[in-house]
């Protein structure tokens, strides 16, 4: 019986392996050859700080990353993210003499920790665990992006591919407006066929990011008319700004909270007589008599949606529901620029299919599509509605992100790079649907 066991599990063990092609097999072999020199990278950019205020740091780490990309033939292009308050990114073209589809790779250089945490460096926990600042949020995805590319370069595979690398300076904190921040990866998202991200996602190696709700700020601004307490409700005075303001968020909770996959969160609330909202400290404040009606009442909040036309339907259902005021009041209801959302394309569907192939052909289990509402915006976003294909969470599973515990799982290191780049080198085989 045992025998029978262990012929049935070296069965299973060869018919996965089967599905592994001879070349396939190589571009493994030189990523478990790479293992050791890809932890030392990693190592380095997670101890250089690159806080997305940290100029210095992002660009430095960009410097690495433009110098490995140069080597592997790509024309790179720091740009200056002057104009938009922030670093800059660093572009990398790379023109194949295959006919292939073009592959858009994205990464960010800066982390949210900047020189002033108290989180600076790369520190080894045990055998397979490391904590760092951005250490999988995201530069353990930006060494499994470059080493996925130099397998394909040591099995001369590289030379016939056309890829777009770009790796955002600003995507913790990015830069306003926004127009001038995403300009860059629009343009290389319209030039290409098929976009991939190397976010950590939700840091579980069973799953990938087919769909990213979009994130847009919003605030309310209501006024009413001031007066002692006692003329409330009269021809004369009306509501008051704070029951327009209630009667406003009311609406919304009653008309919107339903919906599926959206969310819209008021954050801060002050009202009063005068008010002050202070921006840069995610606050204000609020003056006010209760024998004083309301003259002024702001929120803010977010808003977030799976699709652009789930938001838009929202966004015009939400100024109806400001426009219906109260006696003697007004309001308005300004959206910022936001993040746009990724909606669960067939397109994207399918890549993920082919992700999960490949993932069971290298032995490494099934992989399924996150949850919408737990993948929050990211970058890859801005491609939706130019590439065909789109899927992110590609990048080094950990976990604690955004926090000073950040962790990451170094065995998924060679193990995602294998993925990325099996992955890559099958969408690159057909020549088929290319925008070129
Ligand atoms: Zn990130």
């Amino acid at each position: 019986m045992k025998k029978l066991i262990v012929i049935l599990l070296l069965l299973g063990y060869f018919q996965t392996q089967a599905q592994v092609s001879k070349l396939e097999k190589k571009i493994i072999s030189s990523i478990d050859g790479n293992k050791q020199e890809s932890l030392k990278l990693l190592e380095e950019v997670v101890n250089i700080n690159s806080g997305s205020m940290n100029f210095d740091g992002v660009y430095k780490v960009g410097q690495i990353f433009k110098t490995r990309l140069d080597a592997l033939g790509f024309k790179t292009q720091w740009v200056d993210g002057k104009p938009f308050g922030r670093a800059g990114h660093l572009i990398g073209y790379h023109t194949g003499n295959g006919t292939g589809k073009t592959l858009l790779l994205i990464g960010h250089l800066d982390t949210v920790f900047e020189p002033s945490s108290p989180f600076q460096k790369y520190t080894l926990m045990n055998d397979s665990t490391a904590t760092g600042p951005g250490i999988s949020d995201m530069k353990g995805g930006d060494v499994i992006m470059l080493y996925a590319m130099e397998a394909l370069k040591q099995n001369s595979l590289l030379k016939d591919m056309n890829i777009i690398v770009v790796m955002t300076g600003d995507e913790e904190l990015s830069g306003r407006p926004l127009e001038l921040a995403r300009k860059d990866l629009i343009e290389a998202a319209k030039v290409a066929d098929i976009a991939m991200g190397f976010e950590d996602g939700k840091s579980d190696p069973k799953t990938a990011v087919v769909s990213r709700r979009g994130s847009t700020s919003w605030q309310l601004n209501v006024t009413g008319i001031p007066a002692h307490s006692s003329q409330i409700f009269t021809d004369a005075i009306g509501a008051g700004a704070i029951y327009e303001a209630a009667r406003i968020l009311t609406e919304f909770y009653e008309k919107l909270s339903a919906e599926k996959d959206l969310t819209f969160n008021p954050g801060v609330i002050l009202g009063g007589t005068d008010v002050k909202r202070e921006e840069k400290l995610n606050g204000g404040n609020a003056f006010g008599k209760g024998n004083i009606v309301a003259k002024e009442t702001i929120v803010t909040g977010d808003i977030r949606a799976v699709s652009p036309e789930q938001l838009k339907k929202a966004e015009n259902l939400m100024q109806e529901i400001v426009a219906n005021h109260l006696p003697r009041t007004n309001a308005t209801l300004a959206f910022d620029e936001g993040y746009p959302p990724l909606a669960p394309t067939n397109g994207n569907y399918q890549l993920l299919e082919y992700y999960n192939k490949v993932s069971q052909d290298l032995g490494l289990g099934k992989v399924g599509a996150v949850n919408p509402r737990d993948a929050g915006a990211a970058d890859i976003s801005f491609t939706a509605g130019y590439v065909d294909m789109a899927i992110d969470a590609l990048g080094l599973p950990g976990g604690y992100g955004h926090t000073d515990k950040e962790f990451a799982n170094l065995n998924w290191l060679s193990r995602q790079t294998k993925r990325a780049a099996i992955l890559m080198y099958r969408l690159t085989q057909s020549s088929v649907n290319n925008k070129r």
